[in-house]
């Protein structure tokens, strides 16, 4: 089963010294004065209460994202890829890193490939900085990964310790920053950006404070009812992610870009724009485009319930995760390295429901 609750406790030893032990203290207490303590509503989990499943493929690499600038003859081309299990979290920020590689000294028309979360974040920002774009992909949303990402705000399961160089952590903690900000200021239903208080079971280790984690707490058993030990509580925030590409491409169309689909066998084919300036933005597809042979697929599946609008928190932990959301209660998940079939197993989804129903089931109080 999927372990997200480490990054809670690994976070700050991930960052490499980002994390600012101060701001445990002076940051603002966004809504966990407000969170429930105690008892909540539990997920209603049955197998007939499923409205869909789902499984997509991570676009993982080891040694992390690969944001870089090359010549293709007589083009620049920067890669934007590899973001793993933290593409929706990382996705304004590596877009950032990757405009401000390829637009200075720029003049014209510019060409993004792939319009999953990465196309459509590079396209926006290249938009912003004044630029033309062009949207060139071999599949629109609702066909992408980043489409059925479960969301949460969370840079998880996207690279190995051992793998990273220095110079890459200082690329993840300036991709971190932007996103974190460009994400607040979206916060809202046009969007489909919550902040939610968020249960983790953190394996024990001690206190989590730290500038992605604001209002963290190591909760004791009579402020959370989940029949498990060592529960951290933070607030993050969660992506709609349906929503959010809808509305980004909304927003392309507004300012003047157009979408063609296409699909590129080749960098040979690429050569062949009439934009000067690409931007590489086609997660998985990279390994083929590109014979990138370091990106490999990590299969995620999950189980979407029918909505709980009263559930406002998320869980993750030993039983899988659940992030509630609009349209649906979703319930991951799997980390399965190097499958390629993207496509749920009835085995895997059934063991996902019994876990979270143990769960829920086992609330020492509800709410
Ligand atoms: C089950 C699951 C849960 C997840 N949960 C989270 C989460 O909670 N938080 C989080 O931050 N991340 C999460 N992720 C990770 C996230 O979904 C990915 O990191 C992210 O979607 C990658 O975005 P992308 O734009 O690079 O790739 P994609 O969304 O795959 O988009 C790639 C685009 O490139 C196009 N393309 C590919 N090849 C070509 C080609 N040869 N020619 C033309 N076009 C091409 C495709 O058609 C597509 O439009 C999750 C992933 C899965 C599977």
């Amino acid at each position: 089963m999927l372990d997200r609750r480490r990054f809670v406790s690994s976070s700050a030893l991930a960052l490499g010294g980002l994390a600012l032990p101060g701001c445990a203290t002076t940051i603002a207490r966004p809504s966990a004065s407000a969170a429930p303590t105690g008892c909540l509503p539990p997920v209603d989990v049955s197998a007939d209460r499923v409205i869909r499943t789902v499984a997509g493929l991570r676009p993982y690499r080891a040694s992390g994202f690969v944001v870089r600038a090359e010549a293709l003859g007589d083009k620049r081309l920067v890669h934007n890829y590899g973001h793993g299990g933290a593409g929706i979290t990382l996705s304004w920020g590596t877009s950032k890193l990757a405009t401000e590689l390829g637009l200075p000294g720029h003049q014209g028309p510019v060409a993004v490939i792939g319009a999953g979360i990465m196309g459509l974040t590079t396209a926006r920002l290249v938009q912003e900085a004044g630029f033309p774009v062009t949207l060139y992909t071999a599949a629109l949303p609702p066909d992408t990964t980043s489409n059925i990402a479960g969301g949460q705000w969370s840079p998880f399961g996207h690279y190995r310790d051992d793998a990273v160089t220095p110079e890459w952590r200082a690329q993840f903690a300036r991709a971190l920053d932007y996103s974190w900000r460009r994400f607040q200021i979206m916060i809202g239903d046009d969007y489909g950006i919550r902040w939610l208080t968020t249960y983790a079971e953190s394996g024990g280790d001690p206190g989590p404070a730290d500038t992605y984690h604001p209002a963290a707490a190591r909760l004791s058993s009579q402020d959370h009812p989940f029949p498990v030990d060592n529960v951290v509580r933070f607030d993050t925030m969660y992506v709609e992610t349906g929503r959010f590409l809808r509305q980004m491409m909304r927003d392309i169309h507004v300012a003047g870009g157009r979408f063609a689909i296409r699909r590129f066998a080749s960098p040979a084919e690429i050569s062949t724009l009439p934009e000067r300036l690409v931007f590489n933005c086609t997660g998985l597809g990279a390994r083929e485009l590109f014979g990138d042979t370091e990106l490999h697929p990590v299969r995620g599946q999950l189980a979407i319930l029918l909505p709980q609008p009263e559930i406002r928190y998320a869980f993750t932990g030993e039983a899988g995760y659940m992030f509630p959301r609009p349209d649906g209660i979703i319930l991951g998940g799997t980390f399965e390295r190097d499958e390629w079939r993207a496509e749920p197993r009835a085995e895997d989804i059934a063991r996902i429901i019994a876990s979270h129903r143990r769960l829920f089931e086992g609330f020492r109080c509800t709410a």
